[in-house]
């Protein structure tokens, strides 16, 4: 399925260059870059090249595409890992605004979880 992005979204946007973003993983189908508002140091976002509100509304090669490069991002995370219980982080994905979603371009959050009594990820 060609790309399809949408002129008003701000993903869309990223993913043009038309709006700056700190680019982390670029691939064929997907983009992923550090979140504006992060709830933990190095929160990421990916997104695919593709404009869909949810998750069961993407083409199947976008979303297949996302979940191989959330994991290099846990490897790298994992690699600059000091806490010896090992590298912890929680991947979430919002639809709908029920469901927390704000922006209605498909995006998963990788959010490392720091331990609380070292503040290591
Ligand atoms: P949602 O609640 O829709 O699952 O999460 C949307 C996420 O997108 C939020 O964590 C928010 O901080 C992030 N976000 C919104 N606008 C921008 C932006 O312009 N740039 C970046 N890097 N992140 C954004
Ligand atoms: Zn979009």
């Amino acid at each position: 399925t060609a790309a399809v992005l949408d002129t008003a979204c701000i993903f869309c946007k990223i993913i043009k260059g038309e709006i700056p973003s700190f680019k982390l993983i670029e691939t064929k189908h997907s983009f992923s870059f550090l979140d504006i508002q992060p709830t933990a140091d190095a929160h990421v976002l990916v997104i695919p090249k593709h404009h869909s509100a949810k998750m069961h509304q993407l083409p199947d090669e976008y979303l297949a595409d996302i979940l191989p490069v959330a994991k290099k991002l846990a490897i790298a995370l994992d690699l600059t890992n000091e806490s010896p219980e090992g590298v912890g982080y929680n991947i979430l994905q919002n639809n709908g605004r029920i469901a927390h979603q704000v922006v209605d371009h498909v995006h998963f959050h990788l959010i490392p979880k720091r331990d609380d009594k070292t503040g290591l990820i």
